[in-house]
């Protein structure tokens, strides 16, 4: 028996002339993704990849799994092949059913056909019908609803067959390292992650900046940091993460600046050095996960103040959403549980008990006049440490 994994493309099918060039993308990142788990041959056709093991050494099920998770992709089905002959393609339609029903309790079901073989002798209504057939004859308890079955049997007659049962669902979104880079500004947080995960849905690849301010925040918010960053470019692929140390930079805003104004200093004094590593990295954006009134640094007014300090643009992928949403994705995305570990982030540290809500770009560019940031931006991007994730 001869399995393969088909799976199939969403957005990239309405391109036009440049399609070709988002599915050989694809396809290398499919070779990447599966690349360690034995050989297979990757080949695409009509809107559709065919993952094909070349022996049984080939990992089947954990490829399977990471293909779910490959952006570009919509869905992906384990599917059986077998020649392109009535009773090989009948007889699968039975296995298969015979299989679901060790799994589950199944009581309708109904087969669908998609007929490409125009020498089959039987179309597609007709090799449903007869596949239904058998189906029943072998398992009699089982009754055919065509609206909403329990189970359907996916038949595909071309130059071979194809017989599956299920659609697991893939992210969509675009081949990664499609659109660009960008630079992540990534915290130990829940909301950073999921951003990265998104920005990196629509092809664009990453590189991370993480401000940290040891002794204030411990070696192990660093440690989460680096894991967060891991989780997400299983998904986004390969990624550069900058660590800056940021001490200094918290500590001269705290003693010299208004404390209500001291979140947005901060987060301007962030931006400035992302947007300079983002450049040096080949990126032509900004990336955070900041949504609209969250918390005080995120109104409409602190996300203006702070954004002016950014020469290039910054992308908030959950400007709109709500915890809640964020949330399930980052539960998705398998970033969670380590998000909310119980480690300090550096914005935690000096946050004022009552930081000013509505800011005005004027006093914040005033308060900044009382401290001398450029030197020890410098310095801090000087004495980055890189950590990378292939
Ligand atoms: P998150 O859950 O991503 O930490 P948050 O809701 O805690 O977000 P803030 O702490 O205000 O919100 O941070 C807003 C955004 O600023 C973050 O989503 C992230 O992009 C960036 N950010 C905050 N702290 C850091 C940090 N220490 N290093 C890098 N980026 C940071
Ligand atoms: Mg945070």
């Amino acid at each position: 028996m001869e399995k393969v994994i088909l799976a199939r493309i969403g957005e990239i099918a309405l391109k036009g002339l440049n399609r070709s060039v988002f599915e050989r993308r694809l396809a290398v990142n499919i070779r990447k993704m599966i690349s360690d788990l034995g050989p297979a041959k990757v080949r695409w056709s009509q809107s559709r990849f065919y993952i094909e093991p070349e022996d049984d050494t080939f990992m089947f099920e954990e490829a399977l799994e990471r293909l779910t998770g490959v952006f570009g992709l919509v869905s992906i089905s384990p599917a059986v092949v077998v020649p392109s002959e009535e009773e090989a393609v009948f007889a699968e339609a039975v296995a298969q059913m015979k299989q679901e029903m060790e799994n589950r309790t199944v009581s309708t079901f109904k087969v669908e056909t998609k007929r490409g073989l125009k020498t089959f002798p039987l179309n597609s209504p007709a090799i449903s019908a007869e596949a239904g057939g058998r189906i029943l004859d072998a398992f009699p308890e089982l009754t055919v609803d065509v609206k909403n079955p329990d189970v359907i049997i996916y038949i595909e007659v071309r130059e071979q067959s194809y017989v599956y049962s299920q659609i697991l669902p893939a992210p969509g979104g675009m081949p990664t390292g499609c659109n660009g880079k960008a630079c992540l500004l990534l915290s130990g947080g829940i909301d950073s992650p999921v951003a990265g995960y998104m920005i990196g849905k629509r092809g664009v690849s990453i590189c991370a900046v993480h401000f940290y301010s040891y002794p204030y925040t411990s070696e192990r918010a660093k440690e989460k940091v680096l894991e967060l960053a891991s989780l997400v470019s299983r998904f986004t692929g390969p990624m550069k993460v900058m660590i800056v140390p940021f001490t200094d930079i918290q500590l001269e805003i705290h003693q010299k600046c208004k404390g209500e104004l001291g979140t947005v200093l901060l987060r301007r004094s962030m931006m400035r050095i992302a947007d300079r590593l983002a450049r040096k990295n080949g990126c032509s954006a900004l990336v955070t996960g900041e949504s609209v009134g969250q918390v005080a640094s995120q109104t409409m007014q602190a996300i203006y103040c702070t954004d002016a300090s950014a020469n290039m643009p910054v992308y908030r992928p959950l400007i709109g959403m709500d915890k809640m949403e964020v949330v399930a994705i980052a539960q998705k995305i398998g970033t969670f549980e380590t998000s909310i570990l119980p480690y300090e982030d550096c914005c935690t540290v000096f946050t004022p008990k009552h930081p000013k809500t509505r800011p005005m770009l004027s006093e914040i560019e005033e308060e900044e006049k009382r401290v001398d940031l450029g030197p020890m931006e410098d310095k801090a991007i000087n004495e980055i440490e890189v950590v990378r994730f292939d």
